[in-house]
């Protein structure tokens, strides 16, 4: 169906290691609704939210990080740091009762921009598996 096709299309975006839509996020170059920052990170919500708390958890400074797959040991302490952030981000949202974390990471999972991010979601029911 559209949802399929639409998948499929974003799924075709490669990881060139271009500079991504994130990249003007992080500048406020582009307007986001922004929940939480600090000195690595930064969380808002999605353009387009998959439940009804839906929020991208990026680090600042992408240094390689297209996707988790490219994760080197020097990025263990960011990655942490995202973790600990989608945390305080549910906490923030008052949905610590039931949320998600999901990392899209490549083509066959979705992935469509390639600034590591983590999606935190909630305010529904969710259901499992994920498609
Ligand atoms: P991915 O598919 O790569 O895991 O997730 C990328 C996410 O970024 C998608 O959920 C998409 O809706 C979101 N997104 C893409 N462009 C923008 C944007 O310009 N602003 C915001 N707030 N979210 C975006």
């Amino acid at each position: 169906g559209n949802e399929e096709a639409a998948a499929k299309a974003a799924a075709e975006i490669a990881d060139t290691g271009a500079p991504t839509i994130f990249d003007k996020i992080i500048a406020k170059e582009i307007p986001s609704t922004i929940v939480y920052e600090d000195d690595k990170v930064l969380a808002f919500r999605d353009v387009n939210p998959q439940a009804p708390v839906h929020i991208l958890v990026i680090p600042k400074i992408r240094d390689g990080l297209t996707q988790l797959g490219k994760a080197e040991p020097r990025h263990a302490e960011v990655l942490g740091h995202l973790l600990f952030a989608a945390k305080l981000v549910a906490e923030k949202e008052g949905i610590v009762d039931g949320f998600r974390v999901v990392i899209n990471n490549g083509p066959e999972a979705c992935q469509s921009v390639y600034h590591l991010h983590l999606h935190v979601l909630g305010g529904r029911q969710l259901k499992w598996p994920p498609g």
